[in-house]
């Protein structure tokens, strides 16, 4: 791989939210390294009056889903897996040429994200990078069974549990290795939002099988019954999070636990009346409520909150929606450089990413060239003024 020398680069400094002027960027082997003389066969850019900044990181995206439908739910079982992983092939590439170049995907019909992601990881296919949770564990009377598995007893939880590990190490995924449970209904589906599908003895089952084999859990949860016995069995992501209290965002904050509240999808949801069925608008429009107030009570306590999507959903447009999703973010009043440090090396760090995320020697050389300042135009640099995407050096 030629070697890429950057110059004249304004780069940005997701951690301490500053610019560094006029620096030169050398990309060596797809990872940053020691900048020093311009090596005499590199390709060199002039970055003059460009910011480079980090690819963004989307927590919850579901890419076998196109979000440009009314229900990609039952899409993936009209469509079989087939047409479904081709949806996700390209979707995948479309993440990634907007500037998202890593995503955890948090459920996809017969696990199909994991193929997906070892033919990304082995070029067959070009696309963004994928931590690919497989299908959601979710009880029979679930939240998402179109791109789940279900698990009623403890047995088959915990037999999942050790499949979707041996599902990483078959497809080579080195790590992080996630996986995804839908501990409460949602507001995309006809079942009650209320009531936790699983009890407390079985998400500790869960939570402990999980960690025992060094992954981590996703739990899908709007309610306060589900979002409540999630945080207490050691859940290590809440998505979604409607019913947060302040209890619950202190003992998150306590534990290490990490929101990731998908705020734009339920703002779009809230505001689809009559493109969407009214039991999932009325539901957003609750959801929505909450989440905002909540959203300020996290940032005031510090919990911990990443960037996640949930891209793909019903009429949330076509992917990505990690651009949407901060945007919401800045909307609620967190400040642009913070949502931006939240959807870069900070949500890599939380995920248990290495080195991603970031422009430092050493770390993956995933990054924008941009025309627009992101730490003080925020996310619409991204949208906006977007010149070029590269991934591990790579111009996408
Ligand atoms: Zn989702």
């Amino acid at each position: 791989m030629a070697e890429l020398y950057l110059k004249n680069a304004n780069v940005v400094d997701v951690r301490s939210k500053t610019i560094r002027e006029g620096q030169c960027l050398l990309v060596k082997d797809g990872k940053y390294a020691e900048c020093a003389e311009i090596p005499a066969d590199a390709q060199v850019i002039d970055c003059n009056g460009k910011y480079v900044s980090p690819g963004l990181i989307d927590a919850h995206v579901h890419l076998v889903w196109d979000g440009r439908s009314p229900d990609p739910m039952t899409d993936t079982v009209v469509d079989g897996d087939f047409v479904s992983f081709a949806r996700g092939v390209e979707n995948a590439l479309l993440t990634l040429k907007a500037g998202v170049t890593y995503t955890r995907d948090v459920g996809s019909c017969h696990d199909t994200a994991f193929p997906l992601a070892e033919s990304i990881n082995r070029g067959i296919v070009p696309g963004c990078r994928i931590i690919p949770c497989g299908g959601a564990i979710q009880g029979s009377y679930g939240h998402c069974p179109m791109i789940g598995t279900i698990c009623d007893t403890e047995a088959e939880l915990i037999a999942k549990i050790k499949q979707l590990k041996a599902m990483y190490v078959k497809h080579k995924i080195a790590g992080p290795h996630w996986i995804k449970i839908m501990a409460s209904g949602g507001a995309a589906g006809l079942e009650d939002v209320g009531p936790c599908m699983y009890s407390p003895k079985e998400l500790e089952t869960i939570a402990y099988e999980a960690h025992r084999l060094n992954m981590k859990v996703a739990a899908h949860a709007l309610s306060f019954d589900a979002i409540s016995k999630c945080v207490e069995a050691g859940i290590d992501t809440i998505e979604h999070g409607a019913e947060m209290t302040p209890e619950i965002l202190q003992h998150m904050k306590d534990h290490g636990q990490t929101w990731v509240p998908t705020l734009g999808v339920y703002k779009m949801l809230a505001e689809s009346r009559g493109v969407v069925a009214d039991i999932i608008v009325d539901k957003s429009e609750i959801v929505t409520i909450k989440q905002k107030a909540s959203f300020a009570q996290a940032m005031e306590m510090g919990t911990n909150i990443i960037m996640g999507s949930d891209a793909g959903s019903a009429n949330f447009g076509p992917h990505p929606s990690g651009l949407i999703e901060m945007l919401a973010m800045e909307d609620y009043g967190m400040p642009k450089d913070e949502v931006l440090w939240r959807a870069t090396v900070h949500s890599a760090e939380t995920l248990g990413i290495k080195n991603y995320g970031a422009i430092e020697p050493g770390f993956t050389a995933d990054f924008v060239i941009l025309n627009m300042n992101p730490l003080t135009e925020g996310v619409a640099a991204y949208m906006n003024g977007l010149e070029q995407v590269f991934k591990g050096g790579e111009p996408v």
